[in-house]
């Protein structure tokens, strides 16, 4: 039988993601009982000792990893990054009131699609014109200093372009997705009112949405809310008021300790500063392959590209996949190739991609 490490490949799926390696031993030694109560982790129950005590340290690697002020709730949540499009709106923006979104990408126009149902959406500033090749420059943002909340995508899993300096925003509070780049690097938590994310890229495996939210923005959620679309009883009720996804929330407490131990979001930061570098480095080595992103939207997580033909990334995937490269098809309305390379996506898996670029190059350049 192959052991479960030599069987791997190199996964470069925009999501859900490669995880961890340790984290999968992990999980498979601790599955069918878990140390010290006989049972699976799959089959406790979501109020037992032993969940509490890997929701709390999930939480408390959390912030312990992001700094996470004292006044800001974490709330573990389900249905995605997408629920979250409505709910950040059904929470925070009031009858009457106006929301300003900055359109950066297709999740950033399914947020504004979503929040239009339940008030006045403003955009703020749109780079749908540039085919998304950008973030918007500070100065070509219209914010509207009344608007109840701000919201961006900090990284566009799809385009493959990220924020590196965060719109200044003033008092309003700002709400970032974070689905494809949280915990890739150090956050000043304290810039954002709310940050959620969809677990599946960076941080587990998918079942869960993290919310980080600033108590003062819980005053905002309405009583006349449906119960499971409150943010104030999911934090009243420390994320238990229904049965959490216990699985994902055990892996990501796994996630969370793997990232503490190999050094928190600085050492992170700076493997994943190394890896984005090799792959851009080789993109702008010749003119065989062209970026998707402009050089200063480049995101760090998805890199995406293009080849001289649409024939030419066909057989470039193919033959990926056939090298033990899995998963860079780019997203179809992008086209090309979309290396995605989370955390838990080894550098070694960046340098077989170099290699194979090159030598893709030269048989086909
Ligand atoms: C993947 C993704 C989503 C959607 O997440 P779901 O959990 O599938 O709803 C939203 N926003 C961004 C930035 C994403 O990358």
């Amino acid at each position: 039988m192959a052991t479960t490490t030599t069987a791997r490949i190199f996964n470069f799926s925009a999501g859900p993601a490669v995880l961890p390696l340790e984290v999968l031993e992990q999980a498979q030694r601790d599955l069918v009982s878990y140390p010290g109560i006989g049972m699976s982790i799959l089959e406790i129950s979501h109020r037992s000792k032993t969940f509490d005590e890997i929701i709390q340290g999930c939480e408390a690697d959390m912030r312990t990893l992001a700094n996470i002020p004292p006044n800001y709730k974490v709330l573990f949540l389900q249905g995605g990054a997408s629920l979250q499009f409505s709910m950040v709106p059904m929470n925070l923006l009031p009858a009457g009131g106006s929301a300003d979104y900055i359109i950066t990408g297709a999740w950033s126009q399914k947020a504004a699609k979503e929040a239009r149902r339940v008030g006045a959406v403003k955009v703020a500033a749109s780079t749908e014109g540039e085919k998304f090749t950008r973030v918007p420059r500070q100065n070509e943002l219209t914010l509207d200093p009344n608007a109840a909340f701000v919201h961006m995508t900090s990284n566009n899993t799809i385009f493959g372009t990220e924020w590196h300096d965060l719109p200044d925003v003033g008092g309003v509070p700002l709400v970032s997705d974070m689905s494809s780049d949280i915990f890739s690097g150090p956050v000043d938590v304290s810039k954002f009112g709310l940050i959620y994310a969809g677990a599946q890229k960076n941080l587990a495996p998918a079942g869960v949405t993290i919310v980080i939210i600033r108590d003062d923005l819980l005053q905002r959620s309405a009583p006349s809310l449906h119960t499971m679309l409150n943010y104030a009883v999911h934090a009243e009720n420390q994320s238990l008021y229904n049965t959490p996804p216990v699985f994902t929330i055990y892996v990501m407490r796994l996630v969370m300790a793997w990232l503490l131990k190999h050094g928190g979001l600085r050492a992170i930061d700076a493997v994943n500063t190394r890896k984005a570098e090799k792959l851009y480095a080789e993109i702008d080595r010749s003119g065989f392959y062209r970026g998707h992103a402009q050089k200063d939207s480049r995101s760090r997580m998805n890199v995406t590209f293009r080849l001289p033909s649409e024939d030419l990334e066909k057989t470039f995937a193919k033959e990926a996949t056939g090298a033990g490269l899995d998963g860079l098809k780019g997203h179809r309305s992008v086209g090309g190739m979309r290396a995605s390379i989370y955390n838990a996506f080894p550098e070694a898996g960046v340098d077989a991609l170099v290699e194979f670029m090159r030598e893709f190059e030269r048989k086909n350049g």
